[in-house]
């Protein structure tokens, strides 16, 4: 995503330092300065002070402290004060909670002789995460009984992990996933994507498709849940609010990404101004673009070895024949299970056609894994 975000910022004209601890990471190739430093070297935090006039990140678990020392001569949006509320599960959780937002029910865990009982007290089946760190469904266990809990339980006691905090929330029987892109500038001026639908598998977004296919209502209702939450947070830069759609109806906040999103990646070739753009002119005091739709999209994310399949010389054929395609390869040089290496866009007009072109590329992506 940094990388992306590099190449909107240097169609308006920007040069863009970028600071990564992994040396391989991709937006290092294309940045105008690179620092690949650990996030406690504190001489390449002044460094990195004084080549820059403002900041932004895209990722969440970079640590607090590193966006207070910047915030103290640059802008940071979104500041390290909404960092520390969204980073931590159960800060995060009880923001929302507190402020009367519906997310599902959840008790803090901080001992791992508690996860049983607490688990049992919110009842089976239920959702024990990590309080940091956790992202991609990493550092989450579904519990379906007791013996499940205390099997954990046992687990969690004698792990090395330095994550030593946990929340159990009520296993939630959702219909959909729905993700809502909120932009907001230091002004509160702000706008609002279209409502995101999202399959994801064992934790990781599979596909996306917009618009979501569900009761106009409820696209409303879920997309002002989002600005309000925003607006709560007093957010400045791209956020990204996920939320469970029950089969009542009713909508839960799962959390809020202050950056953009996976889910939001069909940006860059359905709307007029990407995700990526909206972050670079919300962090450099830029009216934001207007937010429109141009074209029904599916996208697909590339995940492990399905880099190599899409992206090999018959699957490229196959794929850029289809009316609509577009391929991103992120270049990541290290292809592990689990790890995002690129997706693709399918537009159509009729989101029904863009959906069958995913669906059919996704048929295709796991036949060529069987065989
Ligand atoms: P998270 O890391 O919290 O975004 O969770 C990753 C994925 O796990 C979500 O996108 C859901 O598919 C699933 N998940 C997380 N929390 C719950 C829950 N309380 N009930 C059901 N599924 C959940």
């Amino acid at each position: 995503m940094g990388a992306m975000f590099i190449t909107a910022a240097r169609r308006l004209g920007y040069r863009v330092a970028v600071w990564d601890p992994d040396p391989e990471a991709p937006a290092h190739k294309i940045a105008d300065r690179s620092f690949s430093a650990s996030f406690t070297d504190c001489s390449a935090l002044e460094q990195f002070r004084s080549a820059v006039s403002a900041v932004t990140y895209e990722w969440e678990n970079i640590p607090v402290a590193v966006t207070e020392t910047l915030e103290q001569s640059v802008p940071v949006r979104p500041g390290s004060a909404i960092l520390r509320v969204l980073q931590n599960r159960l800060g995060h959780k009880t923001f929302l909670a507190e402020r009367g937002f519906p997310v599902a029910a959840f008790r803090a865990v901080s001992d791992p002789k508690d996860l049983t009982s607490t688990a049992a007290a919110i009842g089976f089946p239920c959702v024990c995460k990590t309080v940091t760190a956790g992202y991609d469904g990493k550092g989450q266990w579904r519990l379906s009984s007791v013996s499940e809990a205390a099997n954990l339980q046992e687990r969690l006691s004698h792990s090395a992990s330095s994550n030593r905090e946990w929340i159990v929330e009520q296993f939630l029987a959702f219909t959909k996933e729905l993700s809502v892109l909120v932009v907001r500038t230091a002004d509160g001026d702000r706008r609002v994507y279209p409502v995101a639908d999202n399959v994801h598998e064992a934790g990781i977004l599979r596909t996306t498709v917009v618009p979501a296919v569900i009761d106009g209502v409820i696209a409303e209702r879920a997309q002002s849940i989002a600005i309000a939450a925003i607006d709560a947070l007093n957010g400045v830069g791209v956020f990204c609010v996920e939320l469970f759609l029950m089969p009542d109806g009713m909508l839960l906040i799962n959390e809020i990404a202050p950056r953009p999103h996976n889910s939001g990646h069909y940006t860059l070739d359905a709307c007029t101004v990407s995700q990526f753009e909206q972050q670079v002119r919300a962090l450099c005091g830029l009216p934001l673009g207007e937010v429109r739709l141009l074209s029904s999209a599916a996208m697909v994310n590339l995940i492990g070895a399905d880099m190599a399949r899409a992206s090999s010389e018959d699957g490229l054929i196959a794929l850029l024949q289809v009316p609509g395609s577009t391929l991103h390869v992120y270049g990541k040089t290290s292809m592990r299970p689990g790890r995002k290496m690129g997706h693709v866009t399918f537009l159509a007009g009729h989101l029904e056609e863009a959906r069958g072109a995913a669906l059919h590329f996704q048929e295709s992506l796991r036949a060529s894994a069987a065989t």
